[in-house]
């Protein structure tokens, strides 16, 4: 693991992401002090550029606020399917260099690289290249904290950032590393409240106590912060205080799930139709799973009453799948002995259980998998079959993968679901399908 040993946790974060987004989207906007928000009375300012910045707008600040500060601002209401989209393609991006991330807000996300570097080089240079990748493939400037801890990292990502002045935005190193010897210096003229579980209320306590630095926290005993905040908190504080943060990045797929569901207009009490449903989830589900470079092992089917009683079926595979066929198979050979009788007003398919396919996963370098049958693939008796790699699942599926995204979702659907009136999809991002036909 990282923690504790080298410099192998960055912290990545979107530079004034929403109103990035939506300059991005209009050029006309570049230079101009841009908020997103609520503009009416009781408006928040959710992100704003550079030059709002300048004058002292800042996120969560009252819209009326900002526009007093800043007359001349564009107010935009926002696009956050638009935001959406791009967190996911810079998770994307992220995804690509390891398997190791952990998203904790649309636009930022921690990485641990310990497993990569025979494949993209020394931290740093990991840390630079996902600036360019971002530059390049979404127009989109990123800054990057380098250090031993999440907590660290966190912090070094803002020392990258641009600097708002009003005569123009000063670009900032975009990337921060802070080496193990370094991190007192660094921290300790920090405000408190640059550390994680120090919010007002515990700001305040610690004010009383004198401690408005983070350097002031760490020369307090133990025992004082302790009697001050309570026994976890006093000692979580002090540990961090001292650049302790033992916390792993914990990669979002770990606890995730990818699946569908859909409430009908009009309950459906016919197993065929059901069926019909749960291809065409299955396919959906699918899709995004090895659009994430994932694949999952256990398929599960939820299936809502008419009365609201609620079940959920699940099958667990000894191998992970990622293909329309083999999820669209078990939630059928789950659905098959549910009594729907009594009408089913909500269908859902989910796959969890989900192992990780990008190409930066540490066993492809493995030389067990170089062998002349290729990678992934089972070298016969004597030798274990080796994880399958998505590559290997299905041609087929990321064949139809590569369709879609040439040429559109509706481009290519398995045969059932065609209808009389066209092809009936589900579209990434989507809650709901909306009513049956
Ligand atoms: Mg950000």
């Amino acid at each position: 693991m990282a923690n504790g040993q080298g410099l192998e946790v960055l912290h990545v974060d979107m530079d004034a992401f929403y109103a990035a987004v939506e300059v991005r989207a209009n050029p006309s906007l570049a230079g101009r002090p841009v908020i997103v928000g609520g503009a009416g009375p009781r408006g928040v300012v959710a992100s704003c550029s550079y030059e709002a910045r300048a004058w002292g707008v800042r996120s969560a600040m009252s819209s009326t606020r900002a526009r007093r500060l800043c007359p001349d601002a564009v107010f935009l209401a926002g696009h956050y399917d638009a935001y959406s989209e791009v967190s996911q393609q810079l998770h994307r991006i992220l995804n690509s260099f390891t398997p190791l991330v952990e998203g904790i807000a649309l636009d930022e996300a921690f990485l641990d690289v310990s497993g990569v570097h025979r494949l993209f080089g020394s931290t740093v240079e990991i840390a630079k290249r996902i600036r360019t990748v971002v530059d390049q493939e979404l127009g989109l400037a990123c800054s990057v904290g380098v250090a031993r801890s999440k907590l660290i990292a966190k912090l070094a990502s803002r020392m990258a950032k641009p600097t708002a002045t009003r005569a123009g935005t000063l670009p900032g190193p975009g990337v921060v590393v802070v080496e193990a010897d370094t991190e007192q210096a660094f921290l300790q003229p920090l405000p408190v409240t640059a550390i994680w579980g120090v919010g007002p209320a515990t700001a305040e306590r610690l004010a009383r106590l004198g401690v408005v630095t983070v350097g002031h926290l760490a020369a307090l005993p133990m025992a004082s912060l302790v009697s001050a905040l309570g026994l976890a908190h006093g000692r979580s504080l002090y540990d961090l205080s001292h650049g302790r943060d033992q916390r792993p990045v914990v990669p979002d797929r770990a606890m995730k799930s990818v699946g569908h569901e859909e409430t009908y207009a009009v309950d459906d009490h016919q197993h065929d139709s059901l069926r019909r449903q749960v291809v065409r989830m299955g396919d959906a589900v699918a899709s995004r799973l090895r659009d994430a470079g994932l694949g999952g092992r256990t398929v599960t089917l939820k299936v809502r009453f008419a009365d609201f009683s609620t079940i959920t079926r699940s099958r667990t595979l000894a191998a992970p799948i990622d293909t329309a066929r083999d999820i669209t198979q078990i939630g059928w050979a789950l659905l098959d002995p549910i009594d729907v009788s009594v009408g089913v007003r909500l269908l859902g398919v989910s796959v969890s259980y989900l192992v990780t396919a990008g190409p930066a996963l540490p066993r492809q370098l493995s030389l067990d998998d170089l062998g002349e049958a290729g990678p992934g693939r089972h070298r016969g008796p004597g030798h274990p079959p080796p994880n399958p790699s998505p590559s290997d699942w299905n041609d087929a599926s990321t064949a139809v993968d590569a369709v879609r995204a040439r040429f559109g979702t509706d481009a290519v659907a398995p045969a059932s679901l065609v209808g009389s009136d066209g092809i009936e999809v589900k579209r990434r991002g989507d809650t709901q399908w909306g009513p049956a036909r």
